[in-house]
């Protein structure tokens, strides 16, 4: 294909055709000649100025594609307006300049390459040579344009998705930092607050830890979304509160909030009103509900520079730590003291000391025998077992301490299992030296009870897969179950109980008198026996009141028909009168102490003393 074919009208790809070209000269005729040439290849949009003031006009209005330029012009020569166009270029773009310069005068061509010309086309003019000069610089031109229109579209979807990216930042940081329930400041965001807060020099803060107790329960009758809402109001209810005094607050885990506001005149009787407040009915579904809670606050105080990070993380903990105490005496909010931090220490190093123990040194545990004594008959009528542990370092730990902490843990079932083997063992061992009828009692918390139910387990089967393991007869096994078990679903309990008195295996309620049973509850329990506890018997010997208070406990149990058994019997005095009041059974340290295996065999060997 030849040059000439290929500037054919019709061989002009159309965005060239369509192409601004602009013709600045300031003889008409070399207008004329090459307008001509242009629209007879193909051009269509092309202008042409003889005023060089009027071309720079033109094309600051509407910038073409092409310029073609004379040089040597009356008024702007051509390479000021060249100077003056290109100020108007943006940045990474060109002026698409051709100038138009007389052979003889290659000074001028110079200049106008030098100025940022792409090209010259002689003068006169040479068509052929004119026209494929003219097409090379359009398409360079149409070229750049394309990649320049793909740059900025490129450009536009970047700075989308960097406002779109800053949005999704500025969300991240929001979440990041509140809580997405009530909208409060979550932990990172509290953290961030305290930070802040103990660079402003404060002199003393109050730090109160705020838990919703009956969220959980509430979840499971309302759902999560009448929760959410009531979360959210009390929430905003802390923060209005706290907002009064200048201090920050949000939502520290789960349910629990923390307030931390600069302290107060009386501050017992502000937490007081902040918890009334929190915890004033709600409106809810039309009617009101009210939340319940417990708190734990702690203040701390500096006279020096002021109230610092460690000191403020030494608060939360301490805050912390009182709100668990006050979970634990069942107290609406508490304030720290020291011996709290103590008693948690050692609670937290007892349980961890009785994992270990049950993992690899269940010999820490050992059982204590205390007899009960038929007080008319004075003969022995069946043990106690009492669990003891001694560990190597903490040294002798009561049960009275480790079995709360076992129950809260858990750990009471494996416990209580232990207890049985142990108490089955110890009959197989005297059944093994000759005839036994001891009936030992095993005690079993309330707890263990809700555990082995939970798992569909029943005590009869660990008691009766034990009896048949260890070959004993029927009979030989007692339970003391606490008032506290009788909370349970009382329908499950009552066919557990007719299975152990279907197996021999006799039930007494321990600790009577200080619990929640009403009578006529009692009296439809297969049980038969009652253990007095041990604060009625305590001083009765010396006490009217005390005597009479015990006196009716042991009518009722007639008139109930269970045995009584009193325990904590100290001295003859104690005896004497449970004798005159009717009490068929004794227990106590004026009898014996619990006694560990070979001791109790020799005080049951001893038994009754001759006096
Ligand atoms: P409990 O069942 O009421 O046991 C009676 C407690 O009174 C025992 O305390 C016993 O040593 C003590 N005691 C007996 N006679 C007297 C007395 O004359 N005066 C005084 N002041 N105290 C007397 P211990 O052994 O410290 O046990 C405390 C509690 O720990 C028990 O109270 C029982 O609730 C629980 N416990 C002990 N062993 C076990 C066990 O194997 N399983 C479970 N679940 N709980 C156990
Ligand atoms: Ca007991
Ligand atoms: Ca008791």
């Amino acid at each position: 294909m030849s040059e000439l074919d290929d500037l054919e009208p019709k061989a002009l790809p159309e965005a060239m055709a369509e192409a601004r070209i602009l013709v600045v000269d300031d003889n008409p005729a070399n207008l004329a000649v090459l307008a001509e040439l242009l629209a007879e290849a193909g051009f269509r949009s092309v202008d042409v100025e003889s005023s060089p003031e009027k071309a720079v006009e033109r094309w600051l209005a509407h910038p073409y594609d092409l310029l073609l330029l004379d040089m040597r012009m009356p008024g702007l020569d051509g390479l000021q307006v060249m100077d003056r166009l290109r100020t108007q270029i943006a940045d990474g773009d060109y002026l698409p300049c051709i100038v138009l310069t007389a052979q003889t005068d290659p000074e001028t061509r110079a200049a106008a390459l030098d100025a940022g010309a792409l090209d010259f086309i002689l003068k006169p003019f040479d068509l052929d040579e004119a026209l494929k000069r003219i097409r090379n610089a359009l398409q360079t031109r149409l070229l750049h344009r394309q990649a320049r229109q793909r740059l900025d579209a490129y450009g536009q979807t970047i700075s989308a998705q960097q406002q779109a990216l800053a949005a999704r930042e500025h969300d991240i940081a929001y979440l990041a930092s509140h809580d997405s329930i009530t909208g409060l400041l979550n932990r990172h965001g509290l953290c961030r607050g305290l930070e802040s807060l103990t660079r402003e020099g404060h002199k003393a803060l109050v730090f109160l830890l705020i838990e919703l107790s009956d969220a959980d329960q509430l979840i499971l009758l309302e759902g999560t979304q009448s929760v959410d809402y009531l979360l959210r109001e009390a929430g905003t209810r802390l923060a209005s509160l706290v907002g009064e005094r200048g201090g920050l607050c949000g939502v520290w885990r789960g349910q629990t909030f923390l307030a931390v506001f600069p302290q107060t005149a009386d501050l017992e009787l502000e937490v007081d009103r902040i918890f009334d407040t929190i915890f004033a009915p709600l409106p809810f579904h039309g009617s009101h509900v009210v939340l319940h809670g417990r708190g734990g606050y702690a203040l701390v105080t500096d006279e020096g520079s002021g109230i610092d990070i460690q000191q403020s993380n030494a608060a939360l903990r301490a805050a912390g730590l009182a709100l668990a105490s006050a979970h634990r005496l069942s107290n609406r909010a508490l304030l720290y003291d020291a011996r709290m931090a103590e008693r948690f220490a050692r609670r937290h190093r007892i349980e961890r000391a009785m994992q270990e123990a049950l993992q690899t040194q269940a010999e820490q545990f050992q059982l204590a025998y205390q007899p009960k004594v038929d007080i008319h008959g004075h003969r022995v009528v069946g043990c106690e077992a009492l669990l003891r542990w001694h560990h190597p370092t903490l040294g002798t730990i009561g049960p009275a301490e480790f079995i709360p902490i076992a129950e809260d843990t858990g750990a009471i079932e494996i416990l209580g299992l232990l207890v049985m083997d142990r108490v089955f063992a110890f009959l197989s061992r005297r059944l093994q030296h000759g005839p036994w009828t001891l009936p030992i009692a095993i005690n079993v918390s309330a707890r263990q009870f809700e555990l082995m139910r939970a798992r569909g387990m029943s005590l009869v089967n660990a008691i009766e897969t034990r009896r048949a393991h260890y070959r004993i007869p029927r009979g030989l096994i007692e339970l003391e179950i606490t008032e506290s078990s009788l909370l349970t679903d009382f329908d499950w309990l009552v066919t557990q109980l007719e299975q152990l008195r279907d197996n021999a295996i006799g039930v007494a309620l321990d600790d009577f008198g200080t619990g929640y049973s009403s009578l006529s509850y009692l009296r439809n329990l297969p049980i038969n026996t009652l253990k007095i506890d041990r604060s009625f018997v305590d001083g009765a010997a010396r006490d009217s009141r005390q005597a009479f208070l015990l006196s009716n406990i042991l009518h009722l149990a007639r008139d109930l028909k269970f045995v009584s058994v009193a325990e904590g019997v100290e001295t003859l005095g104690d005896l004497d009168l449970l004798r005159d009041l009717s009490c068929a059974i004794a227990q106590g340290y004026y009898f014996s102490r619990p006694l560990s295996e070979p001791d109790l065999l020799a005080w049951l060997a001893a038994f009754p003393p001759k006096s």
